[in-house]
Formats: C-alpha cells, structure tokens, sequence
C-alpha cells in the first residue's frame, strides 16, 4: 500500500527527515512511499554562514542554494507557503491545493518578524538582505558606535549574537578602526549562552569582555527612537551601526490550531517527537521542549538534525510494520566563531539530569575549519 509523508518546511529538519526517509527506503518500499517536502522560500540560505556573510567572509551567492535542487527520487518538492494545517487529518494546503500524508513531520522552525521598527534603524542579521546590508555599511565604515542587539528572547542559536560581536571586532581590528570603534553586545539574558551551565556562560563572557567587547546583559529593549536604543531600565543608547536578531514567535499556520501548547510552541514527546496527533511529529525550532532546569533546549540547528534522523527512523519502522526504536537523546554541540580564523566547540548531553553537562574545547584554528568543512559538506550533500 502506498505511504505518503509530509515533511513541513526544507530547512535543516526538514532536509534531513526528507533525505534520511529515502535513503531507508528498501527497493519495494521506494515504489510505494512518497516523500513530499514543502517550502516557501526559493533561496534555501545556510543560516550558520549568515555570520560569515555580515563581516564580508562570503558573498552573498556562497551562503545559499536554490532549493528546486532538494527535488529528488522519492522526493516531490511543492514550493509554496502552506496556508493551512489540521493534524487530525493530516492534510495541509499549499496555493490552494490540499495535500494529505498518512505521517506529518512539522519542521516550519521558528517564524522571525521585526519588532520595535527596528529595520528602520538597523540589520537583521539573521537573513540574507540583512546580513547582506549590514556588511554594505560595514566595509565603509569609518569609526563610531557598533551595536549588537538581541531585543528579546527566545532566538536561534545562543551563540550567535556573540559570534557577531566578536567577527565584528576582528574586522574593526583587521581595518585598523579599533581605536575609533566601541562594539556593544545588548541582551535580556542574564549571560551568554545560560542553558550549557554557568562554566561555559562565564567562558564566553570572557572571551567577548577580553576582545573589548562591552557586554550589557539583562537590558530589555522597550523602544528606538532615530539611532538610540531605549531600556527598560531607563537607559538610553545611541549607536551608528546596528545589527540585531529578529522577534521569534511560532509560525503563524502552527499558531493558529491545537498544535500549539501553552509555550506557545509545538510541544512534543521528548524523546520521539510526536505530538499529541497520532503519526505527527514535530521538530526542530518550532518546537519547546523543556528541560529540569525549568528552561527551553535552545533553539539550533544541530538538535534539529538529530531530531529528524529519529523521526525519519521511526517512521520507517511503522512503515515496515516494526516498533519504532530510536530516540532522540538530547546531545548537541555548536562551535563559537571569535574571529581570526579560530573558533570554540561547546557539546555535551542537554537532557542530562538535574542539569545540561556540556563542556567546551579550547578555542582553535581546528573547530573553524571544521565548521567550514561543514558548510561545504551540506551543500555538496544536500543540493
Ligand atoms: C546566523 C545564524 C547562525 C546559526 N548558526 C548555527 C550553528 O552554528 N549551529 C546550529 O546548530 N544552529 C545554528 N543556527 C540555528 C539553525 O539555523 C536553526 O536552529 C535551524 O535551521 C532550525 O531548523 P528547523 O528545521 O527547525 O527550521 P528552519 O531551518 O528555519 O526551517 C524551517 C523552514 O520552513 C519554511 N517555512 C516556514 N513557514 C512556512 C510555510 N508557511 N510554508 C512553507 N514553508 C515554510 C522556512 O522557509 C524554512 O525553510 C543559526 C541560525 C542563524 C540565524
């Protein structure tokens, strides 16, 4: 009998569940199971490069593919935005049309708008026009007041708005604008990176602080007003030059049915990603998944992609009329970029009890181009 599966969204979870999905498919499975992948948007961007890309260290072109080119064998891609979702029949409509799966892997990530009008002051480093822009103002600039700003919580990758700060600071460097230039990291948090414990916290607060970065930690935006920051805390800020994350808020289609628990996000089984819905998983940054420290698995790439491998897998199982036997465990690393071609490693067990045992490696020239092969390794692989 024929199977068909929906994969909701070709970011990182939704690439790999696609990919991993065929590449478990026996030869008479491949003749009776369909994957069908969704997506909107035309260019699909490697958000890690985005980093590179703000500083000058990728044109714009490098940092993404088109993503007609995830259309394979066994995969039927449908570029469109999904306007409707209802779990109960496992049916969701793209430009009209109503598509219906036996499974249904939701991997839409987290939805990114501009609040505060920022975009009217600054760059949203976290797509391509704003990295793409931030770099323009960057590459002529002549000294002044550099902010890195995250205006509110939660956002995608803990790390990477210390990344920036500190790959700005080495262009600053590099150019010779240090003694003209101040770089300011303003965040709500109370430290970087909280959830990987206070060790890693207090490491990357020094290495930003020991590069001359000011950082300004539990400072909630309230409002902008031409080029000033303004506080909850009453202070005000005047910057020249500003990068900032965007709102994350789960993607409106998700938002508006039962999916959404209290969190606001798709909550799910922690280990098997299913969702209240029978053969409905969800993955990747759309979800919340609480953790015994009373906070969030932060939102990255990396446990999307260990997600997606685990719901791939167990689908497959079913498929095959066997229990479905893998779990998704709750490890994860990331690397931290801090400039001059080197960069940390940070990983560990975030499921680890009462809290997250994740350590970090010594920063080094070693983990940069790790990275680097990476971002060649999923082009190559996946486009
Ligand atoms: C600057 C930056 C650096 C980062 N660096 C790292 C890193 O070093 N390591 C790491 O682990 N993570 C990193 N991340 C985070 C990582 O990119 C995300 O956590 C990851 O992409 C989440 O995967 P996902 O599949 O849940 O969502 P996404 O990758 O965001 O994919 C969701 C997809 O769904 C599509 N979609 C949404 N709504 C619709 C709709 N209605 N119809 C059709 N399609 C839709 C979107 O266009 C998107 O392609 C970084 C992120 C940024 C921004």
């Amino acid at each position: 009998m024929t199977k068909t599966i929906l994969v909701l969204g070709a970011g990182t979870g939704g690439i790999i569940t696609a990919h991993e999905l065929v590449k478990g498919l026996s030869k008479t499975e491949r003749k009776n199971v369909k994957v069908v992948l969704f997506e909107k948007e035309e260019k699909n961007v490697f958000a890690p490069s985005l980093l590179w890309l703000m500083v000058g260290l990728r044109k714009s072109s490098q940092v993404f593919r088109p993503t007609s080119k995830l259309a394979k064998e066994n995969i039927e891609l449908v570029q469109g935005t999904i306007e409707q979702v209802d779990p109960s029949t496992k049916t969701v409509r793209v430009n009209g049309k109503e598509y219906t799966g036996d499974y249904l892997v939701i991997s839409l990530g987290a939805e990114q708008v501009t609040e505060h009008n920022l975009d009217k002051s600054g760059f949203d480093f976290y797509t391509l026009a704003g990295a793409e822009g931030f770099y323009e103002k960057l590459k002529t600039f002549k000294g002044g007041k550099i902010v890195v700003l995250v205006p509110s919580l939660p956002f995608k990758c803990p790390a990477a708005p210390y990344e920036a700060s500190l790959l700005i600071q080495d262009f600053i460097n590099k150019n010779g604008l240090g003694s003209k230039t101040e770089i300011s990291l303003y965040t709500p948090e109370s430290g970087p990176m909280g959830v990987a414990g206070k060790e890693i916290s207090g490491q990357v607060r020094m290495t930003v602080e020991s590069k001359g970065i000011r950082y300004y930690p539990e400072h909630q935006l309230t409002a902008v007003k031409d080029s000033v920051l303004e506080f909850q805390n009453d202070k005000s800020i005047p910057f020249d030059l500003l990068a900032y994350t965007p709102k994350h808020q789960c993607p409106t289609v998700i938002k508006t049915t039962s999916l959404a628990g209290n969190s606001g996000w798709v909550e799910v089984k922690r280990n098997t990603m299913e969702t209240t819905f029978l053969d409905v998983y969800a993955i990747g940054d759309i979800t919340s998944i609480p953790l015994e420290m009373k906070r969030p698995l932060p939102k990255a790439g990396v446990f999307a992609h260990y997600q997606a491998e685990v719901v791939a897998h167990n689908i497959l199982r079913k498929i095959s009329g066997n229990e479905p036997n893998k779990k998704f465990d709750g490890y994860g690393q990331c690397f931290l970029e801090i400039g001059a071609g080197q960069a940390g490693y940070a990983g560990g067990n975030f499921y680890n009890s009462p809290l997250p045992d994740v350590k970090m490696k010594k920063p080094g020239m070693l983990w940069h181009w790790t990275k680097v092969w990476f971002e060649k390794y999923w082009f190559y692989k996946y486009f």
